[in-house]
Order: structure tokens, then C-alpha cells, then sequence
């Protein structure tokens, strides 16, 4: 089975549409999404409607710390976040918070774990950025492969038979060998909110026959999602991070 995996749309329909278009050239069997569809970007609404879709033709989603803030408004977030979040909520429709809400935090298929942030306690969103930050999520759940979101910037993770975690070059583009004498942990980068220097959408295939991970990335035409950011009067600071892509 090759397995999409897309995760941090935050309300960027210009890069969830090129997303998609690149899987569905890429022969993919299920897509599955890691949270954090809405927040930051200006069309909450079609991204929303966009994975509904997908989930009813059989993807697999999990919810993200932005999902869960539409419906908890106490969730913790940062300034700018909580304006995005407040401006998106009353955007959605009933449907559509409904849907956010009943997401679940975590989904295991086969030997592979799907979770928006880190294994060990997904309801604490706390970020995998390092292999000392991976070490709880191998230490607490079993499955062979992670996959995360919530970072922003793609990473990938290995622990050894004697619980040694370490970091692992990612060649983009390539294939990278999940070695079944080891486990893996992979930090899927965002479609929407990329934070590592690179403004294109991010995301990953797994091939589970040939066992090969492929982090790929994909560009969009983010001057029109920071122009329509800034028409909708949310912050100018999620407008130029789209632009840097940082
Ligand atoms: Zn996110």
C-alpha cells in the first residue's frame, strides 16, 4: 500500500490543492491527514469541506491542536494563533465543528501510528524537534513507524534495538529505506504553514511493500494565499511567513 501522508493545511487552499494534485499523480491507495486542517489561513471553510470529502472516500484523519482549539476554546495558544483560531471559528459551520471535534487523537494502521504531535501524550501537543524529543514517543507506543505533524519542518527519527534514537538525513525527493531492524519516527512537514526556510507545501509517502519513506515537497503560489491572509484582516505576520516560508 503507498500511504500519503498530509498533515498542517491550516486553511491554505492553495497549497491543499497542489497537494493533492501531486498525489494523485503518485499512484497513492489512502491519504492520511495528521491534524490541524484550520488556523492561520484564510479558507478554513474549504479545507474543511476539502478533507471531509477525502475521509468519506475513506482517508484517515486525526485532529490537531488547532482542530481541538475550535471547539475548547480554553486550549493554550499563542496570541497570534488564538486571533487566527477566533477568526475561523465562526466561519465553520455546525458540520464542520462537529466534524473537528469528533477527530480522533491518534489512529493505528497496521505497525504504523498516525498522531499530530508527539506519541507518548498526544493531547499535550508537545513538539518532536530532536531525537532526545522522539525518545518518549518509542519509549511509550510500539508501532514500528510514527508519523507526526505539528513542527512544521520535516524530520526523520530512528531508534535502534538498544533504544538508541538518532536523527536521519532526509535526501527529498528520495527514498529512503525504513530498515525493519529499527523503528521510525518521521516529522511530516506542513502543507499550509511550512517553517523551514522552503515556501512550498510539505508532505510524505510511505511505500508499505517496499518499505521506502519519500518526503516531498511541492509549489504553490503562496503570494495569493498571503493576499487573501492580509484581505481577511488576519495578522501580516502569517501573510510573510507563507511568503519566507518560515
Ligand atoms: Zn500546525
Amino acid at each position: 500500500m503507498r500511504l500519503a501522508v498530509i498533515t498542517d493545511i491550516h486553511g491554505n487552499r492553495e497549497a491543499l490543492a497542489a497537494t493533492l494534485a501531486d498525489i494523485a499523480l503518485r499512484k497513492v491507495d489512502q491519504i492520511a491527514i495528521l491534524g490541524d486542517i484550520v488556523g492561520y489561513g484564510p479558507d478554513p471553510e474549504w479545507c474543511v469541506d476539502t478533507v471531509m470529502a477525502l475521509v468519506a472516500a475513506g482517508a484517515i484523519c486525526v485532529k490537531g491542536n488547532h482542530d481541538n482549539a475550535i471547539s475548547t476554546p480554553g486550549e493554550s495558544l499563542n496570541a497570534i494563533a488564538r486571533a487566527a483560531i477566533d477568526w475561523t471559528r465562526p466561519r465553520l459551520t455546525p458540520d464542520h465543528r462537529a466534524f473537528l471535534a469528533k477527530l480522533p487523537l491518534t489512529h493505528a494502521l497496521d505497525d504504523i501510528l498516525l498522531v499530530h504531535a508527539s506519541a507518548n501524550d498526544p493531547g499535550d501537543w508537545i513538539y518532536v524537534t530532536s531525537d532526545r524529543s522522539a525518545m518518549p514517543s518509542f519509549r511509550v507506543c510500539k508501532a514500528r513507524v510514527i508519523f507526526c505533524g505539528h513542527v512544521h519542518v520535516p524530520a526523520l527519527m530512528t531508534c535502534d534495538m538498544g533504544g538508541t534514537v538518532r536523527e536521519h538525513k532526509i535526501p527529498m525527493g528520495m527514498p529512503i529505506p525504513l530498515l525493519r531492524s529499527r523503528r521510525w519516527l518521521a516529522v511530516v512537514g506542513a502543507v499550509g504553514q511550512p517553517r523551514d526556510g522552503v515556501p512550498q507545501a510539505g508532505y510524505a509517502i510511505y511505500d508499505t511493500v517496499t518499505n521506502d519513506l519519500t518526503f516531498r515537497r511541492v509549489p504553490y503560489d503562496a503570494a495569493i494565499t498571503a493576499q487573501k491572509t492580509r484581505a481577511a484582516g488576519l495578522p501580516e505576520t502569517l501573510a510573510l511567513r507563507l511568503l519566507r516560508g518560515s
